[in-house]
């Protein structure tokens, strides 16, 4: 048995990662010892493949024959012919060389490569700088150069949009464009400069540390949306920056789904923090550890969340948070571990995702740490000693943290009073703090990163117009086993961008050629406007009927919701529930409906939306944390000021806040040149070896591209009104140079066109020359170049 580390697989016979040992692999696959094989070992370090299936096989013509069918550790490998192995992979050449991107006109397609790729340091990022976009292979950079060149030869602002599902490679790309952006510019090394690049790179460290965690599709996915503006002066250099971050998926706190985690923020502090900070949290590791690891087995995540803690804790001081800020995050931190232990033990052990295995763990967490009891009368809290570690945390009183855990205080009439919670209100009221500290610390850290990069004295009126390059990197399209509130805003999000990209790249391209008089045969699309109105629709979209819902005084139950809504939706043809179509077999429970999306349908169950679009805590918690004597948790929640009687304004729902941020993101971008990626996902193993056609297939139709590609085919690669033409290549013929005498100027630039034998290559609309190859526009500008 010849044993390879080698990268070769095209001459092995089995690929094998080096998580699983031989013997394990040959009897799983009943192959007899004897047997000669090449096997190939691929060191998973290297390949960045940290989850299961560990054993790809390569199938030669038969070769292996005997191997049993196919199991979840089982994947097949290249060589396999699709049509005689249906449902499995076959060989991507095109994939498995590395060339992951790809252009439709000047939209980029990438393709997850899951390994590391040597494509992306100082030498390649010269071979892109100031070039043309199809000067050299696609890639990134090529569009991060576009952008940045339409900002500084036009000022105008520009956005890139980058899309696409969980793990398809949204965040790595939009680091790589802001790596670009940073080496690309600042010449002249100016030192204010080189600060605020240095921030903006730095903050995405601590931004994800806080707001992205391990789920079963992506190791590090970002549960929030962020769109970040960089400015640039009149040379064309960061000055600074601004972060809207959207839609933090905060019930994560309190609750993951089975191999999941919770942010990865907590176990930094828990396996990175030094004892002396661990013992001032009052966090211990737990003595009893073994009992889990022996139950829970071995699933191991291989982020290091020790050596992240100090890489965030250095991030967090070079963007100039002080000390006492950086001790109030730990403080808050640990506050929600002891509110939610369960995770303390977890974290203490790094085996959460086993978590599932243990039994009654479920219980547990529902439970939480700080419980309470009742003696028949009075709801108690059980654990006592927790309520003065809590105080000290949020530097206040212990008698003020167990009021605000057991009572609420409510004013009726003009007399003020203090109402007991039951044990559910109160374990209700713990977990809804819980949640609201870790969004508002979120919140809070994302505002400080804004104090720290925002443009200052930049005088307009001296230095002309900043710009800005926006990046948006948001969530991909969600389909899980159980979608709820998060999943629904999520994917109206997705369809609010997929309007987008119809009405700029589809939509708008089409009617110009229409509008120039351009002869353009129409292409057909599917325009989902129809699914954003059933989501946002004033009085009868499902926010609105939600909102209505919420408003409704008395106890108003999911169900009350789900009736509400099938009462408003019937005849939608792109709702329906388990009411609506008793016999569909994919609407299991009376609970459930489902919305056919653009990108597919998706069931989504209707409970808890009443209780997360409410999203209430208590003001009694605002209060206590306001009057908190450490001043900077003091400032996160300045509405704790108000007293009870102060406070009668309905604060707005979850839901329409995500609404109304996701309508001004979209205006927003639709003021700017748009570039777009669009992140392609191969496989759902995290193997970079796999490229699933028809998971690829499925991902390539719902993001439209092949409308885009029919699109771009028929149309025009350059487009410009006659006059800005003249001004850029009117030196390049003797019948526009200095001036013409032409009737107009499209007879000028018919003229000159002609003159370099590119006629054919353009057509001339009303007010606009449309160039239909890049090639004609680079021989222009080398023309130009050249006199
Ligand atoms: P989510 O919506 O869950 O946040 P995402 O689209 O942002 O997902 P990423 O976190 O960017 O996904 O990528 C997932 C993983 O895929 C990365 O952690 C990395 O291991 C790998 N990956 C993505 N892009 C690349 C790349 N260009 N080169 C190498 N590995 C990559
Ligand atoms: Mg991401």
């Amino acid at each position: 048995m010849a044993e390879q580390e080698s990268l070769e697989f095209g001459k092995a016979d089995f690929v094998l990662l080096d998580t699983v040992s031989l013997e394990d692999f040959m009897a799983n696959l009943k192959l007899r010892p004897t047997r000669q094989q090449n096997i190939a070992v691929i060191p998973s370090r290297r390949w960045k493949v940290r989850s299961l299936p560990h054993v790809f096989v390569h199938h030669e013509q038969g070769e292996i024959s005997s191997v049993p069918p196919v199991d979840t550790k089982l994947c097949w490998w290249s060589g396999g012919n699709h049509d005689s192995q249906p449902g499995l992979s076959e060989s991507y050449p095109v994939f498995e060389k590395g060339r992951i991107y790809s252009y439709i006109g000047e939209v980029v397609v990438s393709v997850n490569p899951y390994r590391a790729m040597n494509i992306y340091g100082r030498d390649t990022i010269e071979q892109y700088k100031g070039r043309e976009l199809y000067e050299r292979p696609p890639h990134l950079f090529a569009i991060a150069d576009a952008a940045y060149k339409a900002m500084k030869r036009r000022n105008k602002d520009s956005c890139i949009v980058i899309s696409g599902e969980s793990g398809a490679g949204k965040t790595e790309a939009s680091k790589y464009i802001m790596q670009y952006i940073a080496a690309i510019t600042n010449p002249s090394q100016r030192a204010e400069v080189e600060r605020v690049k240095n921030m903006l790179l730095k903050s995405n460290c601590v931004l994800e540390a806080f707001g992205n965690a391990k789920t079963n599709r992506n190791d590090n996915s970002s549960r929030f949306g962020k769109y970040m503006d960089i400015n640039f002066d009149f040379k064309g250099d960061p000055i600074g920056g601004h972060i809207n971050n959207y839609l933090l998926e905060k019930s994560r706190v309190i609750f993951q789904q089975e191999g999941e985690r919770s942010f990865h923020s907590f176990y930094q502090l828990v396996k990175g923090a030094p004892e002396s900070l661990l013992r001032s949290l009052h966090i211990k590791k737990d003595s009893t550890a073994n009992d889990y690891i022996k139950v829970g087995g071995h699933v191991k995540s291989s982020i290091n969340d020790g050596a992240d803690f100090k890489a965030v804790a250095d991030a967090m001081k070079v963007i100039g948070f002080t000390t006492d800020e950086i001790q109030t995050v730990y403080k808050i931190l640990a506050t929600i571990l002891h509110l939610v232990p369960y995770l303390v033990l977890m974290l203490c052990l790094g085996y959460l995702p086993a978590l599932h295995c243990i039994p009654n763990v479920h219980k547990r967490r529902s439970e939480g740490n700080l419980k309470f009891g009742s003696d028949g009368d009075a709801t108690l809290i059980e654990n006592t000693k927790l309520v003065a570690v809590l105080a000290e945390l949020l530097s206040t009183k212990e008698e003020n943290v167990e009021k605000a855990l057991l009572y609420r205080t409510v004013a009726t009439g003009r007399d003020v009073i203090d109402k007991q919670h039951t044990d559910k209100e109160a374990s209700y009221g713990r977990d809804a703090l819980a949640k609201a500290i870790y969004e508002r610390l979120f919140c809070w850290i994302v505002g400080r990163i804004n104090d720290v990069i925002e443009v200052k004295n930049y005088d307009a009126r001296i230095h002309g117009k900043n710009t800005v390059i926006g990046v948006l990197d948001i969530y991909g399209f969600e389909i899980f086993q159980n979608n709820s509130f998060e999943q629904f805003c999520i994917n109206y999000c997705n369809e609010k961008l997929q309007q987008l990209f119809i009405q700029l790249v589809l939509k708008q391209e089409q009617e110009e050629y229409q509008r120039e008089g351009i002869p353009w045969i129409h292409i057909d699309y599917f325009n989902n406007q129809i699914i954003v109105d059933l989501v946002e629709q004033q009085h009868k979209g499902i926010f609105s009927v939600l909102d209505e819902a919420c408003m409704n005084v008395g106890k108003v139950t999911d169900e009350m919701f789900l009736q509400a809504l099938n009462g408003k939706l019937a005849k939608h043809a792109h709702y329906t529930s388990r009411k609506l179509s008793p016999t569909d077999k994919s609407l299991e429970f009376d609970r459930d409906f489902r919305i056919r999306h653009y990108a597919g349908d998706v069931v989504y169950s209707v409970v808890g939306f009443i209780d997360k679009n409410k999203d209430t805590l208590f003001q009694d918690f605002k209060r206590l944390l306001y009057n908190s004597s450490n001043p900077v948790l003091k400032a996160m929640w300045p509405e704790g000021k108000l007293s009870i009687t102060e406070v009668t304004k309905r604060p707005l729902t979850a839901g329409t806040l995500f609404k109304n941020s996701m309508i001004s993101l979209v205006e927003n971008l639709a003021s700017k040149e748009p570039y777009y990626v669009r992140c392609v996902k191969p496989n759902d193993v995290k193997s970079p070896l796999l490229f699933e056609y028809e998971r690829c297939k499925h991902q390539v139709e719902y993001l439209g591209l092949l409308e885009n590609v029919r699109v771009r085919r028929a149309g025009f690669a350059n487009r410009q009104t006659y006059a800005r033409f003249l001004q850029r290549y009117k030196m390049i013929s003797e019948f526009t140079w200095p001036n013409h005498d032409l009737p107009s100027d499209q007879e000028a630039v018919r003229r000159l066109l002609q003159g370099c034998g590119f006629e054919q290559d353009a057509a001339f609309g009303k007010t606009k020359v449309f160039i239909r190859t890049p090639r004609t526009i680079f021989s222009l500008e080398e023309q130009r170049a050249e006199m």
